[in-house]
């Protein structure tokens, strides 16, 4: 199952091969400030996306240990890899083309989630995160 995306004004698309995995929704301040927001984030291994960049508008914001990749144009938040984890990518599911037969499986950094946000689901709450974030 092939999927693809891009960023609003479509300066970067991906093509994904192979599965997609299931959507986690990311509370932590990080995941806040850079995409204005909370985070919904699918992903991949790192060697089934292929970015298609032309124009060589994908920006990395490096923290060191992990970092986020957005559009230079449009200022899309896409991608998000951690130091450690370079062999998966996490892919804002919001940038999908087609999420059909995505779900939600877990919340993380629920503790830190804004007031208006309506956390009332069934799948499992953390605190923190598991091994990435995303
Ligand atoms: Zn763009
Ligand atoms: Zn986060």
């Amino acid at each position: 199952m092939a999927k693809a995306g891009s960023c609003l004004c479509e300066a970067i698309s991906f093509d994904v091969e192979g599965p997609l995995r299931n959507v986690l929704h990311c509370h932590c301040v990080n995941c806040r400030k850079s995409s204005g927001s909370y985070v919904a984030s699918s992903g991949c291994p790192t060697d089934k996306l292929t970015i298609n960049d032309p124009d060589e508008q994908l920006r990395w914001y490096d923290l060191g240990y992990c970092r986020y990749g957005f559009c230079a144009t449009c200022g899309s938040r896409m991608f998000w890899q951690g130091a450690e984890h370079m062999d998966h990518t996490s892919i804002q599911a919001g940038v999908l083309d087609d999420a059909s037969g995505l779900t939600l499986e877990g919340i993380w950094f629920a503790d830190d989630a804004q007031p208006h946000v309506d956390l009332n689901t069934d799948v499992p709450h953390h605190t923190g995160n598991g091994s990435e974030t995303p």
